[in-house]
Protein backbone atom coordinates (compact mmCIF):
# COMPACT_ATOMS: atom_id res chain seq x y z
CA UNK A 1 0.00 0.00 0.00
CA UNK A 2 1.10 3.29 -0.72
CA UNK A 3 2.10 5.47 2.56
CA UNK A 4 4.27 8.43 0.82
CA UNK A 5 2.65 11.15 3.49
CA UNK A 6 3.98 10.89 7.09
CA UNK A 7 2.70 12.58 9.11
CA UNK A 8 3.84 12.47 13.24
CA UNK A 9 0.68 10.95 14.33
CA UNK A 10 -0.23 7.45 13.80
CA UNK A 11 -4.01 8.13 13.37
CA UNK A 12 -5.43 4.45 12.81
CA UNK A 13 -3.65 3.27 16.20
CA UNK A 14 -4.44 6.19 18.07
CA UNK A 15 -8.37 6.36 16.92
CA UNK A 16 -10.37 3.40 17.65
CA UNK A 17 -12.77 1.92 15.21
CA UNK A 18 -10.31 3.73 11.86
CA UNK A 19 -9.11 1.88 8.84
CA UNK A 20 -6.99 3.83 6.05
CA UNK A 21 -6.57 2.56 2.42
CA UNK A 22 -5.37 4.24 -0.66
CA UNK A 23 -7.96 4.26 -3.29
CA UNK A 24 -6.51 3.74 -7.22
CA UNK A 25 -8.53 5.25 -10.28
CA UNK A 26 -10.77 7.45 -8.34
CA UNK A 27 -10.57 10.40 -10.32
CA UNK A 28 -9.78 13.28 -8.33
CA UNK A 29 -10.79 11.51 -5.01
CA UNK A 30 -7.77 8.80 -6.06
CA UNK A 31 -5.38 8.98 -2.80
CA UNK A 32 -5.48 8.23 0.88
CA UNK A 33 -9.28 7.51 2.71
CA UNK A 34 -9.76 6.68 6.39
CA UNK A 35 -12.87 5.03 7.10
CA UNK A 36 -14.24 5.53 10.87
CA UNK A 37 -16.72 3.88 12.77
CA UNK A 38 -18.25 6.74 14.95
CA UNK A 39 -20.98 6.15 17.93
CA UNK A 40 -21.31 9.60 19.07
CA UNK A 41 -24.10 9.42 21.31
CA UNK A 42 -23.23 7.24 24.61
CA UNK A 43 -26.30 6.70 26.27
CA UNK A 44 -24.21 6.51 30.12
CA UNK A 45 -23.12 9.80 29.54
CA UNK A 46 -24.50 13.28 30.58
CA UNK A 47 -25.74 13.88 27.20
CA UNK A 48 -27.86 16.93 28.74
CA UNK A 49 -24.22 18.48 30.03
CA UNK A 50 -23.02 17.54 26.60
CA UNK A 51 -25.97 19.66 24.61
CA UNK A 52 -25.78 22.51 27.04
CA UNK A 53 -22.34 22.57 26.19
CA UNK A 54 -22.77 22.39 22.12
CA UNK A 55 -25.44 25.21 22.41
CA UNK A 56 -23.29 27.49 24.73
CA UNK A 57 -20.66 27.28 22.20
CA UNK A 58 -18.63 25.10 24.93
CA UNK A 59 -15.59 23.27 23.61
CA UNK A 60 -16.46 19.47 24.42
CA UNK A 61 -14.20 16.32 24.54
CA UNK A 62 -14.36 13.01 22.49
CA UNK A 63 -12.70 10.35 22.43
CA UNK A 64 -12.76 7.48 19.80
CA UNK A 65 -15.74 8.37 17.73
CA UNK A 66 -17.68 9.34 20.94
CA UNK A 67 -18.44 12.74 22.48
CA UNK A 68 -17.76 12.40 26.07
CA UNK A 69 -18.81 15.40 28.98
CA UNK A 70 -15.92 17.60 29.87
CA UNK A 71 -14.47 17.17 33.52
CA UNK A 72 -15.11 21.16 33.78
CA UNK A 73 -18.41 21.50 31.72
CA UNK A 74 -19.89 24.91 32.06
CA UNK A 75 -22.84 24.41 30.47
CA UNK A 76 -26.01 25.96 31.82
CA UNK A 77 -28.96 22.76 31.76
CA UNK A 78 -31.48 25.12 33.01
CA UNK A 79 -31.58 26.91 29.62
CA UNK A 80 -32.45 23.52 27.73
CA UNK A 81 -36.57 23.37 26.45
CA UNK A 82 -38.65 20.68 27.16
CA UNK A 83 -38.66 19.76 23.98
CA UNK A 84 -34.33 19.55 23.47
CA UNK A 85 -34.92 17.19 26.85
CA UNK A 86 -37.37 14.73 25.48
CA UNK A 87 -34.82 14.55 21.99
CA UNK A 88 -32.32 13.71 24.18
CA UNK A 89 -34.25 11.26 26.43
CA UNK A 90 -35.17 9.66 23.10
CA UNK A 91 -31.54 9.31 21.89
CA UNK A 92 -30.17 6.06 20.73
CA UNK A 93 -26.74 4.82 20.49
CA UNK A 94 -25.84 4.40 16.62
CA UNK A 95 -22.67 3.49 14.31
CA UNK A 96 -21.83 5.82 11.38
CA UNK A 97 -19.70 4.88 8.72
CA UNK A 98 -17.59 8.21 7.66
CA UNK A 99 -15.08 7.75 4.78
CA UNK A 100 -12.56 10.82 5.51
CA UNK A 101 -10.43 11.70 1.91
CA UNK A 102 -6.96 13.05 2.92
CA UNK A 103 -7.76 16.08 0.60
CA UNK A 104 -4.56 18.08 -0.21
CA UNK A 105 -5.40 19.53 -3.16
CA UNK A 106 -6.55 23.40 -3.43
CA UNK A 107 -10.26 22.13 -4.36
CA UNK A 108 -12.26 22.75 -1.00
CA UNK A 109 -9.72 24.77 0.55
CA UNK A 110 -7.15 21.42 0.68
CA UNK A 111 -9.76 20.49 3.86
CA UNK A 112 -10.48 17.01 4.14
CA UNK A 113 -13.77 15.55 2.62
CA UNK A 114 -16.07 13.59 4.68
CA UNK A 115 -18.87 11.33 3.40
CA UNK A 116 -21.52 9.13 5.74
CA UNK A 117 -21.83 6.26 3.76
CA UNK A 118 -23.45 4.25 6.45
CA UNK A 119 -25.88 4.74 7.28
CA UNK A 120 -25.84 7.33 4.43
CA UNK A 121 -26.35 11.13 5.20
CA UNK A 122 -27.00 12.80 1.91
CA UNK A 123 -30.24 14.92 0.65
CA UNK A 124 -31.30 11.88 -0.85
CA UNK A 125 -32.30 10.87 2.69
CA UNK A 126 -32.28 14.23 4.16
CA UNK A 127 -33.80 17.18 1.54
CA UNK A 128 -34.19 19.37 4.65
CA UNK A 129 -31.02 18.62 5.89
CA UNK A 130 -29.73 22.44 7.83
CA UNK A 131 -25.89 21.58 7.77
CA UNK A 132 -24.54 19.18 4.89
CA UNK A 133 -22.39 20.67 2.11
CA UNK A 134 -23.55 20.66 -1.22
CA UNK A 135 -22.47 18.21 -3.85
CA UNK A 136 -20.01 20.11 -6.49
CA UNK A 137 -17.77 18.45 -8.75
CA UNK A 138 -13.78 18.92 -8.75
CA UNK A 139 -13.00 18.47 -12.81
CA UNK A 140 -15.04 15.92 -13.70
CA UNK A 141 -15.48 14.20 -10.54
CA UNK A 142 -18.26 14.08 -8.93
CA UNK A 143 -18.29 14.70 -4.52
CA UNK A 144 -21.06 13.66 -3.12
CA UNK A 145 -22.90 16.27 0.01
CA UNK A 146 -19.92 15.97 2.49
CA UNK A 147 -20.32 16.73 6.26
CA UNK A 148 -20.14 20.45 7.12
CA UNK A 149 -17.59 19.41 10.50
CA UNK A 150 -15.65 23.12 10.37
CA UNK A 151 -15.60 27.07 9.11
CA UNK A 152 -11.94 27.32 9.87
CA UNK A 153 -10.62 24.67 7.71
CA UNK A 154 -7.11 26.45 8.27
CA UNK A 155 -7.47 25.53 11.73
CA UNK A 156 -7.24 21.63 11.21
CA UNK A 157 -4.20 20.29 12.51
CA UNK A 158 -3.63 22.71 15.82
CA UNK A 159 -6.20 20.75 18.14
CA UNK A 160 -4.35 16.97 17.75
CA UNK A 161 -1.53 18.19 15.56
CA UNK A 162 -2.75 16.52 12.35
CA UNK A 163 -5.36 17.53 10.19
CA UNK A 164 -7.14 13.98 9.60
CA UNK A 165 -7.17 13.79 13.38
CA UNK A 166 -8.99 16.87 13.84
CA UNK A 167 -11.43 16.43 11.43
CA UNK A 168 -12.79 13.11 13.13
CA UNK A 169 -13.06 15.23 16.20
CA UNK A 170 -15.08 18.00 14.67
CA UNK A 171 -17.30 15.29 12.45
CA UNK A 172 -18.09 13.38 15.95
CA UNK A 173 -19.48 16.44 17.02
CA UNK A 174 -21.27 17.31 14.23
CA UNK A 175 -23.25 13.40 13.69
CA UNK A 176 -24.08 13.43 17.86
CA UNK A 177 -25.51 17.00 15.94
CA UNK A 178 -26.87 15.45 13.49
CA UNK A 179 -28.37 12.70 15.94
CA UNK A 180 -30.39 15.92 17.67
CA UNK A 181 -31.24 17.25 14.33
CA UNK A 182 -33.06 13.71 13.39
CA UNK A 183 -34.96 13.04 16.74
CA UNK A 184 -36.45 16.66 16.23
CA UNK A 185 -37.33 16.71 13.30
CA UNK A 186 -38.98 12.83 13.50
CA UNK A 187 -40.71 13.93 16.70
CA UNK A 188 -41.73 17.84 16.16
CA UNK A 189 -41.59 18.41 12.06
CA UNK A 190 -39.52 20.96 12.90
CA UNK A 191 -35.70 21.25 11.58
CA UNK A 192 -33.29 22.18 14.60
CA UNK A 193 -29.35 22.47 14.50
CA UNK A 194 -27.74 23.02 17.66
CA UNK A 195 -25.12 25.17 18.83
CA UNK A 196 -23.20 27.82 16.42
CA UNK A 197 -22.99 27.91 12.96
CA UNK A 198 -26.69 27.36 13.15
CA UNK A 199 -27.65 30.10 10.41
CA UNK A 200 -25.05 28.94 7.74
CA UNK A 201 -27.51 26.92 5.75
CA UNK A 202 -27.06 26.55 2.36
CA UNK A 203 -29.06 29.21 -0.06
CA UNK A 204 -32.10 28.26 -1.72
CA UNK A 205 -31.17 28.53 -4.94
CA UNK A 206 -28.78 25.64 -4.22
CA UNK A 207 -31.12 23.15 -4.00
CA UNK A 208 -32.48 23.34 -7.38
CA UNK A 209 -29.69 21.14 -8.63
CA UNK A 210 -29.16 18.84 -5.38
CA UNK A 211 -32.82 17.79 -5.14
CA UNK A 212 -35.63 15.64 -6.71
CA UNK A 213 -38.29 17.68 -7.21
CA UNK A 214 -40.77 15.13 -6.18
CA UNK A 215 -39.00 14.11 -3.30
CA UNK A 216 -39.25 16.42 -0.12
CA UNK A 217 -39.02 20.22 -0.27
CA UNK A 218 -35.60 21.87 1.73
CA UNK A 219 -37.90 23.90 3.77
CA UNK A 220 -39.30 20.92 6.31
CA UNK A 221 -42.38 21.74 5.08
CA UNK A 222 -42.93 17.73 4.46
CA UNK A 223 -44.22 19.12 0.79
CA UNK A 224 -42.77 17.46 -2.41
CA UNK A 225 -40.46 20.10 -3.60
CA UNK A 226 -42.22 20.48 -6.84
CA UNK A 227 -45.17 21.75 -5.22
CA UNK A 228 -43.43 23.91 -2.53
CA UNK A 229 -40.45 25.77 -3.03
CA UNK A 230 -38.77 24.56 -6.39
CA UNK A 231 -40.60 27.42 -8.44
CA UNK A 232 -39.16 29.96 -5.97
CA UNK A 233 -35.93 28.58 -6.00
CA UNK A 234 -35.64 28.70 -9.76
CA UNK A 235 -36.31 32.61 -9.87
CA UNK A 236 -33.86 32.74 -7.61
CA UNK A 237 -31.35 30.49 -9.58
CA UNK A 238 -32.05 32.17 -12.92
CA UNK A 239 -32.05 35.84 -11.19
CA UNK A 240 -28.19 34.94 -9.86
CA UNK A 241 -27.53 33.79 -13.38
CA UNK A 242 -28.91 36.79 -14.87
CA UNK A 243 -26.51 39.11 -13.04
CA UNK A 244 -29.12 42.16 -12.59
CA UNK A 245 -30.22 41.94 -16.54
CA UNK A 246 -34.53 41.34 -16.85
CA UNK A 247 -35.08 37.35 -16.97
CA UNK A 248 -37.21 36.62 -19.49
CA UNK A 249 -40.35 34.87 -17.98
CA UNK A 250 -40.69 32.18 -20.39
CA UNK A 251 -37.24 30.90 -19.01
CA UNK A 252 -39.14 30.51 -15.51
CA UNK A 253 -41.19 27.61 -17.41
CA UNK A 254 -40.03 24.01 -17.10
CA UNK A 255 -41.64 20.46 -16.86
CA UNK A 256 -40.65 18.83 -13.34
CA UNK A 257 -40.51 15.59 -14.86
CA UNK A 258 -37.65 16.53 -17.10
CA UNK A 259 -35.79 18.01 -14.01
CA UNK A 260 -36.19 14.81 -12.25
CA UNK A 261 -34.39 12.83 -15.31
CA UNK A 262 -31.75 15.40 -15.24
CA UNK A 263 -31.50 14.71 -11.65
CA UNK A 264 -31.01 11.16 -11.72
CA UNK A 265 -28.41 11.25 -14.73
CA UNK A 266 -26.33 14.25 -13.05
CA UNK A 267 -27.08 13.36 -9.62
CA UNK A 268 -28.67 10.59 -7.92
CA UNK A 269 -26.52 8.16 -10.53
CA UNK A 270 -23.48 9.78 -10.11
CA UNK A 271 -23.72 10.09 -5.63
CA UNK A 272 -24.71 6.39 -6.31
CA UNK A 273 -21.32 5.19 -8.03
CA UNK A 274 -19.45 6.99 -5.69
CA UNK A 275 -20.77 5.95 -2.78
CA UNK A 276 -21.20 2.31 -3.88
CA UNK A 277 -17.44 2.56 -4.67
CA UNK A 278 -16.69 3.21 -0.82
CA UNK A 279 -18.55 0.73 0.78
CA UNK A 280 -16.75 -1.66 -1.33
CA UNK A 281 -13.29 -0.37 -0.59
CA UNK A 282 -14.55 -0.37 3.06
CA UNK A 283 -15.63 -3.69 3.36
CA UNK A 284 -12.39 -5.10 1.35
CA UNK A 285 -11.02 -3.75 4.75
CA UNK A 286 -13.05 -6.08 7.00
ZN1 LIG B 1 -40.60 24.27 0.66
Amino acid sequence: MPDKVKTNKDICGDYGPCKKTFIKNFGELTGEWYFISATPVRKCNDNEGIVSDIIQGIDITTYNGSVIENDDGKGNKNTLSAKIQNVISQLEEKTFIVAIYDNKSLAFKGQPLAICIDPLITFIDFPYHPHLNAAGKIYDTFIPPTICYTDNPENLGNLFGDRIYDAMHYITIWLYRHQIFEVFYSTYGDIKWIGLEVKDRLDNHVFVNQLNPFGDCHCGSGTKYVSCCLNKDMIANLRLNAKGKKIDSNLIKYDPLILKKKWERNYLSEQNRVVNRLLREFNKLK
